[in-house]
């Protein structure tokens, strides 16, 4: 028989007459011949209604309160469903994340997922039962059987894990659009449905700011291969297919709990350009990237920091055999950039030939704050220096001398227990071997994506040496603030006799008084200089495999942002993704006008319910 885990968010639950409309499709499901485990949200905005009554109490809640609280919102809707499957005749049974048996770490409010038992569940499906689970929420494994929740938006990781768990077949996602979009409807109203997706686009997507599933949830998909799709609760569409690779036959134990880093990469065929102290307006990333391109040079990592004054820093790396034409193109470029007075701003270009970009990868890194620290420290205790940082949820890359290549991998692979591996390595198959994805080119920008919940920091004057950016985010990490973007800027200057750079990241809104506060309290051991926090931005993000190796792509957002007079402050890129931050004002303009520029609108209309 075939096992289907089905999961109902929030919308789809949120009234009696919803959660009897979810009992007619389970008990469908059923009838076409599958054993059925049904993972339900809270009702409606239940969730939101529970933080604000804490609110009123408290300032600051303890943690362990709020999840004794938050969790008992999905008791409700599990009760519910199960009164209503059995009032269609269809035998059906509630259970608790704890009554299952889903064992997560001691930690409140982010608890990962370590196993689940199956004997239970197992049971009940053998008697012929609909077994509706609470999601989001588990029970400590130690003896105090404390209850735990997940994260907000977990309910989609409680389901993977129990498809991973149960050997289920699939896991279906019922939300209340379509499927997966090329963006958030809310935003921008022609966004198009996707058929598929690969995980490994869709795990940037969900880490870049797209809710309709939860990061863990996709990233557990990948690891264990389950098979996943998102779908309407309203209507009977196939939805959009997340494709992964073939499963690694992973062991189910410590289920979320897997290694934080899969890879040690590295490439030594590359070269750095960097184009210092250009003007700091809209169009300055765009003209210069729009020339790249039209030379056809395909570019790496790109960054920009921070300005200062009326000043930024640009950065990318090309292939080696590229670096003659990309610094010509570059110092041809400087007088435009500059409006025709490039001495006003002491623009200038440096190139660097003897460099390495090394990297670590892995899903495993998502909201865990001391990896990036960790490969920063293994790198200064090997005598390295950091000359560029480039991070994404899931890589963080670094650009070194050259002859520290060596060196470098050697210490990162020790540190983090795995094998290197050069960058394009061939991709394992693909597990669905119907999917179109393996057959058909994949498309540069798959999606678009909007993070408003980020603040920017910036250090001021952090000496040059190695060691600094690992105790910067080591003690961020010591603090539990996750870091996003880092950004070390490319001008070194001099300060107190030392030569010094800034740097600059983002973590989330929340997070950024307490990383203002650590950073501050250590300034003077660091010896950098002011911390600088700025709350008013948005991250806008493309994602798509399909840009690696295609000139261009980069350029022609910067050239859409331009258009629209929106000033870029940071770039950042990886592989798969270009992230640009503006300022919060411009944020949801600069995703509508991306989504413009690739094309991605259709003439589909998605109905969003309230
Ligand atoms: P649920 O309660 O079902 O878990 P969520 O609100 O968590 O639903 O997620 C669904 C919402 O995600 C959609 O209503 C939509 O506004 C938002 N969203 C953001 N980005 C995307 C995207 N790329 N595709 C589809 N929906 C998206
Ligand atoms: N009810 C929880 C929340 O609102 C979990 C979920 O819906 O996925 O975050
Ligand atoms: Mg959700």
């Amino acid at each position: 028989m075939t096992l289907v885990v089905q999961k109902y968010g929030g919308t789809s639950v949120g009234t009696v007459e919803r959660i009897q409309a979810v009992a007619q499709r389970v008990k469908r499901t059923v009838e076409a011949g599958n054993a059925v485990v049904v993972v339900v949200s809270a009702m409606g905005k239940t969730t939101d209604g529970l933080v604000k009554l804490a609110s009123e109490i408290s300032a600051n809640p303890s943690r362990r309160e709020m999840d004794m609280l938050l969790s008992t919102g999905e008791q409700v809707s599990i009760a519910l469903l199960s009164m209503a499957l059995q009032e269609l005749g269809q035998p059906a049974i509630s259970l608790t994340g704890a009554q299952v048996g889903i064992v997560t770490e001691a930690e409140y409010s982010r608890a990962r997922i370590l196993r689940i038992e199956t004997d239970r569940l197992n049971r009940h499906l053998a008697q012929g039962e609909v077994v509706v689970v609470a999601g989001f929420q588990g029970i400590s494994s130690t003896d105090e059987l404390e209850i735990t929740t997940l994260g907000r938006g977990g309910s989609d990781t409680s389901a993977v894990a129990l498809a991973a768990a149960l050997h289920a077949d699939y896991c279906e996602i019922y939300t209340d659009v379509p499927g997966i979009l090329t963006t958030d409807p809310r935003l921008v109203p022609d966004a198009q449905l996707m058929t598929e997706i690969t995980s490994d686009e869709m795990l940037e997507l969900a880490s870049l700011g797209a809710k309709v599933l939860h990061p863990r949830a996709v990233e557990i998909a990948r690891n264990f291969g389950v098979p996943l799709v998102v779908r309407s609760s309203w209507t009977e569409d196939p939805g959009t297919w997340v494709i992964s690779h073939a499963p690694s036959g992973r062991s189910l134990e410590g289920l979320e709990l897997t290694r934080a880093v899969d890879a040690v990469e590295f490439d030594t065929d590359q070269a750095k350009v960097s184009l210092l102290r250009v003007p700091d307006r809209p169009g300055v990333a765009a003209r210069l990237f729009g020339e790249i391109a039209t030379q056809d040079l395909n570019v790496d990592l790109i960054i920009q920091s921070i300005h200062e004054g009326n000043s930024n820093d640009i950065a990318f790396t090309v292939a080696k055999d590229s670096l003659n034409r990309a610094e010509a193109v570059a110092n041809a470029i400087i007088p435009a950039l500059c409006g025709g007075v490039p001495a006003a701003t002491d623009a200038e270009v440096m190139v660097e030939q003897q460099i390495a970009k090394v990297s670590i990868a892995g899903a495993g890194m998502i909201g865990r704050p001391g990896v990036a620290a960790q490969m920063f420290s293994t790198l200064a205790a090997a005598g390295v220096n950091i000359r560029m940082i480039s991070t994404s949820e899931v890589k963080v890359s670094c650009v070194i001398a050259e002859e520290d290549c060596d060196r470098a991998i050697a210490a990162l692979c020790l540190a983090f227990d795995v094998n290197t591996s050069p960058v394009d390595q061939e991709a394992a198959p693909i597990q669905n071997s119907k999917s179109a994805i393996q057959n058909s080119p994949l498309p540069p920008v798959r999606g678009v994506a909007l993070d408003q919940k980020q603040a920017r920091l910036a250090i001021r004057h952090v000496p040059d040496r190695p060691g600094m950016a690992a105790r910067i985010f080591q003690l961020l990490a010591d603090h539990n603030v996750s870091v996003d973007m880092i950004i070390q800027s490319q001008r070194c200057r001099l300060a107190n006799g030392e030569t010094t750079r800034d740097i600059a990241f983002t973590v989330a809104q929340m997070d950024a008084e307490s990383a203002r506060q650590v950073i501050v309290a250590a300034s003077s051991d660091l010896g950098c200089g002011e911390v600088v926090v700025d709350p008013a931005i948005a991250k806008v993000s493309i994602v798509g495999a399909g840009m690696v190796n295609q000139p261009g792509v980069a350029a022609r957002m910067f050239a859409a942002l331009a258009q629209h007079q929106i000033n870029i402050q940071m770039i950042a890129t990886s592989e798969i993704k270009v992230s640009c931050v503006v300022s919060e004002a411009d944020g949801v303009k600069a995703l509508q006008v991306i989504h413009d520029a690739f094309e991605l609108s259709g003439n589909q209309k998605i109905q969003v319910p309230a």
